[in-house]
């Protein structure tokens, strides 16, 4: 595996792979890998492509305030894994190589970035639509893969990549959970025990409002609702959102029909989690992913 922390050197490597005539993979990361990042990794290496991975801990996408200084920094750990996992091709750039300081060009996706976590959160979907606008504009990959545990950011990055025309197809994995259903997380660490155990009641609520749409419910309040019960019983006091929105735009849905997601944000003790189903309603109802 090849490692590029230098934007020039890491290009003239894909360059002449691609003069090869190899297509290339690309899964974005901050690192801390684990088993959602490694469901990622598998998609994009099925593809046969050259497989590159960034990790980048993106400082523009934390909100003032936010754990940009704890986030866990596990960089040789992370090597080895991809390493093992087959990756081509890593590139770990510094803050500086990705911004020269005094930047005034962001990519801000309007409207759909404003509700669900864009509430709290609200320079992230900025930080992040620009920083995958300069890692696709560096690696330039055929195929990209995103995790649907972070819809909203899927939903943007689908967004930016239709209306600026980057020549890329993106693929979706479905979330990874833990024993529990807690989904896997990077942030899952800053848990105790008893809070991670606590946290399973996140996927326990959305599942609960889940099963009662697959049971007939056709009601987006009921279905909140329940889900709610759910993780108050559990003691989770500070539920930043649920909400049953359409997976199209991610505005509330007024009727249980055609793709919605039920999503959820929490905080356990400062912890900040999000999960999500999405379902595909119709004469039955199942789990699907977002696109
Ligand atoms: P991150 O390092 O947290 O920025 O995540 C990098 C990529 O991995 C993103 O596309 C995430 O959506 C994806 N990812 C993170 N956790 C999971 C998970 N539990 N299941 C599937 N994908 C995930």
């Amino acid at each position: 595996m090849k490692r590029f922390v230098i934007i020039s050197e890491l290009r003239h490597y894909l360059n002449q792979e691609k003069i090869k005539g190899r297509t290339v993979a690309f899964v974005p990361t901050m690192g801390a890998l684990h088993a959602g990042h490694k469901s990622c990794i598998d998609i994009a290496g099925e593809k046969g492509a050259l497989l590159v991975v960034s990790v980048f801990i993106n400082p523009t996408q934390f909100d003032p305030g936010e754990d940009y200084a704890k986030y866990p920094r596990r960089f040789e750990n992370d090597f080895g894994l991809l390493n093992q996992w087959g990756c081509d091709a890593v590139f770990t750039p510094s803050a500086d190589e990705m911004y020269a300081g005094g930047e005034n060009v962001w990519v801000d996706v309007e409207g759909i970035t404003e509700d669900l976590c864009g509430r709290t959160r609200q320079r992230h979907f900025r930080g992040v639509a620009t920083v995958v606008a300069k890692l696709f504009n560096i690696v330039e990959p055929d195929v990209a893969v995103f995790g649907q545990k972070d819809a909203q950011q899927a939903v943007v990055i689908r967004n930016m990549v239709e209306q600026l025309k980057f020549p890329i197809k993106m693929e979706l994995s479905p979330i990874v959970r833990e024993n529990g259903g807690l989904a896997v997380s990077s942030r899952n660490e800053y848990l105790s025990d008893a809070d991670r155990h606590r946290a399973q009641a996140v996927y326990a609520g959305l599942r609960h409002g889940y099963e009662l749409i697959r049971d007939g419910l056709r009601d987006p309040a009921g279905a909140v609702q329940a889900a709610r019960k759910v993780m108050e019983e559990a003691s989770i006091t500070h539920i930043e959102y649920i909400e049953l929105v359409r997976a199209s735009d991610l505005k509330p849905a007024d009727t249980i029909a055609g793709v919605v997601m039920l999503a959820a944000a929490v905080r356990i003790r400062g912890t900040r989690l999000i999960d999500n189903i999405v379902m595909l309603v119709d004469d039955e109802v199942r789990e699907t992913l977002l696109f």
